[in-house]
């Protein structure tokens, strides 16, 4: 199983992805979570990337893609993995693709979370991670509108993306993910 989970920021993609990586056993990769530690260790990819963070801008494509590149060197990636809010351009999604290539491993199925803008913030707002604060939240959804959602489209046309509605309760949403994927395995497997 090899899945993208896309969507807005708030949207219950990390969460989702711990408890269904968990249960498959495959590792949850969250480039927000991997940048958040760099920084906090002052790693070199922590200080190049701290200052977009905390802005709510992206990191630029290239530091991402080496992180990327460098998890998907490791020998637990070759069993699946859900990928949590990688790709998140244009540019990123392409990366993934040649890198795919590369390591010999299948295209993804992508599951993107629809959820209402009300929803996000009371969420953001929340949760208090540190870069949620009222300015950065408008920013990060700002910057999600232009830079991120035109993968939707992207694996649209690739017939891989499944919508799932991410305003119901975090249980509602896991059973629903646990039936799709299912039905998804077996449909690849019937092809297989
Ligand atoms: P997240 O935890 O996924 O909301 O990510 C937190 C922050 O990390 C984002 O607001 C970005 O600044 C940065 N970030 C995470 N993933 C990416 C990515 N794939 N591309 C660029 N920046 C990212």
């Amino acid at each position: 199983m090899q899945f993208i989970f896309l969507g807005p920021p708030g949207a219950g993609k990390g969460t989702q992805a711990g408890i269904l990586a968990d249960h498959w056993q495959v590792p949850h990769i969250s480039t927000g979570d991997i940048l958040r530690t760099a920084i906090a260790g002052k790693t070199s990819l922590g200080i190049q990337a701290r200052t977009h963070v905390e802005a709510g801008e992206l990191v630029p494509d290239v530091l991402i893609m080496a992180l990327i590149r460098e998890r998907f060197g490791e020998s637990d990636m070759k069993q699946g993995w859900i990928l949590d809010g990688f790709p998140r351009t244009l540019a990123q999604a392409q990366a993934l693709d040649e890198l795919l290539a590369i390591f010999r491993q299948p295209h993804p199925q992508a599951i993107y979370f629809e959820v209402s803008t009300e929803n996000l913030v009371n969420r953001m707002l929340a949760r208090g991670r540190q870069d949620d604060t009222a300015a950065t939240i408008r920013r990060r959804l700002a910057v999600y509108q232009a830079d991120t959602t035109p993968l939707i489209d992207f694996y649209k046309k690739r017939e891989c993306l499944i919508t799932i509605d991410g305003n119901r309760p975090p249980d509602a949403v896991t059973q629903t993910l646990q039936e799709a994927l299912l039905v998804n395995q077996s449909s690849h497997l019937a092809q297989v």
